[in-house]
């Protein structure tokens, strides 16, 4: 294993931040998988996952077993991390700006669309690297002007590289779920089977750039400008894992989802395991289904939520997911799902104000458009 550390550029005087990449596996080839934890630094499971990765990378390395490399960013996120504010965690927005620190990331495919036209042949190995090597130059010709902005691209330009992305979260309180792009969604499944993910979300376009996403958008949509004639592969697959809820920290879970990515990385290649051996995934047991039909559960009114279905539950369209309880009135009011679906994350909290989105559904019907991501 070797370490870099990326200097970030200091937002205010005396206050330089650094973010630390470890890097594992010999490169002997151009493999490479990239994985980050806690970009929303108040998201803790990631960083403990990472703990046992890191472990489990530094021996797989010593037998020799890393094909290519492997890139592990335990802490994607030292300014969020930092945003203490009186005893609160508050990492999931820049505070100097009010900005996700998963949005907004670089969407390259115009610029790329631009550079490589002319030179894209019939090879899709060729393509692939030209197309990876002209996004490291979009990347470091960036011009950036604070630490969160130099954050974003260091981070972006770690990952855009690599086959398999992996973008470590958590929800508020959650059933362990998946994000990814529309066209990765079957790859998406064996990463589904391995973790036991109780829902596959996907979309061709989620809307606000996350950083999933702009890892891995590039390649479809220049399949989509460039058309068949031109062999472009799908060559990033690039997955959000919501490694259940924000209090979900425990050894059990972390040292299982460990084992599930690493199985999951012997069954694409990137771990070898020995001579004409095979992982096989184990059943899934959810299917893909579109971020599109995911139903935000709103808040009516202020009130005390009182959740009546459990996490991982299977709901009913027209089935009541909670009530909402007005403390002052003693109006009860009854928060029923309109599509039937995986109840797969909630709030935490347990008064909301009118309008708060209080739980999501997994509905098999796309149904929503425009920006699909919550703030
Ligand atoms: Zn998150």
């Amino acid at each position: 294993m070797c370490s870099e550390i990326h200097l970030l550029s200091a937002r205010s005087a005396g206050s330089k931040r650094e973010l630390t990449s470890l890097h594992f596996g010999l490169n002997q080839n151009r493999k490479k998988v990239y994985i980050q934890a806690s970009l929303h630094a108040d998201e803790i499971p990631g960083m403990l996952v990472s703990h046992y990765l890191r472990q489990r990378f530094i021996e797989l390395e010593a037998l020799g077993a890393i094909e290519g490399s492997i890139v592990l960013v335990p802490v994607a996120n030292p300014i969020g991390l930092s945003q203490d504010v009186q005893g609160t965690a508050f990492g999931r927005f820049d505070l100097a700006t009010g900005l996700n620190f998963n949005r907004g990331y670089q969407h390259l495919t115009p610029e790329l669309i631009k550079r490589i036209g002319d030179e894209l042949s019939l090879d899709p190995a060729f393509n692939q690297q030209l197309i990876r090597r002209t996004a490291a130059e979009i990347l470091a010709a960036l011009e950036t002007h604070d630490e969160t902005s130099e954050l974003k691209k260091t981070l972006q330009s770690l990952a855009i590289d690599a086959d398999i992305v992996l973008d470590l979260h958590c929800d508020n309180q959650a059933v362990m779920h998946l994000y990814t792009g529309a066209p990765l969604a079957d790859r998406g499944l064996a990463l589904a089977a391995f973790l036991q993910s109780h829902a596959l979300l996907v979309s061709k376009l989620p809307g606000d750039d996350p950083f999933d996403d702009s890892c891995s958008r590039h390649w479809w949509e220049l399949q989509d400008h460039f058309g068949e004639s031109k062999s472009i592969p799908l060559a990033c697959q690039s997955l959000t894992v919501e490694l259940r809820g924000e209090t979900d920290v425990n050894h059990e879970f972390a040292k299982q989802d460990a084992d599930a990515i690493i199985a999951y990385l012997q069954h694409e290649g990137h771990i070898s395991i020995g001579e004409g051996r095979k992982v096989v995934a184990p059943p899934a047991i959810c299917v893909a289904t579109p971020l599109e039909g995911v139903e935000p559960l709103v808040a009516v009114h202020a009130g005390i939520v009182v959740f009546i279905k459990e996490l991982g539950s299977l709901v009913e369209a027209g089935e009541v997911v909670a009530d909402l309880i007005d403390p002052i009135t003693s109006q009860v009011t009854q928060i029923r799902a309109s599509v039937s679906g995986v109840l797969f994350a909630r709030v935490a909290r347990r008064y909301v104000q009118a309008g708060a989105r209080i739980a999501k559904v997994a509905g098999k019907l796309a149904y929503r458009t425009g920006n699909l991501l919550s703030a």
